[in-house]
């Protein structure tokens, strides 16, 4: 019976903290698409303040095709904004080119940005967006340069930029 039950328990730990690692994602998901209540627009409300293919991007968590944004090649000085609501996101002076084909940056402006886990193309991949409106914006990877070793992958569909 001791036996019986010891095995049990090595059994169940490590199954627990499976369940915790996928349980634990979807709760952040549930709950990081109304930051602010001042920014939460009825679906049909964003679509009368975005294009169709930014409100794809920002609202439906697309993807753009990648090297079809002009900001992939922007190389002025100036700051990268939320293309919803306008907040700003990145700097000038954190955008490199990647080689991917879409805006990459290696850090955000403070507190811009939220994140969360999503499971679009099975393995967990982490999604960002805008900390005010809610706004998909991409994925952010380890692989990027120093200091920070972060690749924030961005849609320039769902960036305004402002030149300097
Ligand atoms: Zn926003």
């Amino acid at each position: 019976m001791n036996q019986f039950l010891s095995r049990r328990t090595f059994i169940l730990i490590p199954s627990m903290s499976i369940l915790q690692f996928i349980f634990k994602p979807m709760r952040v998901l549930a709950s990081s698409l109304s930051p602010n209540e001042n920014w939460n627009l009825s679906k049909q409300e964003w679509k009368n303040k975005l294009s169709p293919e930014s409100y794809y991007i920002l609202r439906e968590e697309g993807t753009e095709r990648a090297f079809s944004s002009p900001l992939n090649n922007e190389k002025r000085k100036g700051v990268f904004h939320c293309a919803g609501c306008d907040l700003p996101l990145f700097l000038s002076e954190t955008k490199y080119d990647s080689g991917t084909g879409w805006p990459s940056f290696w850090e955000s402006i403070q507190s811009s940005i939220d994140t969360k886990v999503d499971f679009k193309l099975i393995v967990p991949r982490t999604e960002y967006h805008c900390s005010r409106c809610g706004g998909h914006q991409g994925h952010v990877f380890n692989d990027g340069p120093q200091p920070t070793g972060k690749r924030y992958c961005n849609n320039g569909l769902a960036l305004r930029f402002v030149p300097q």
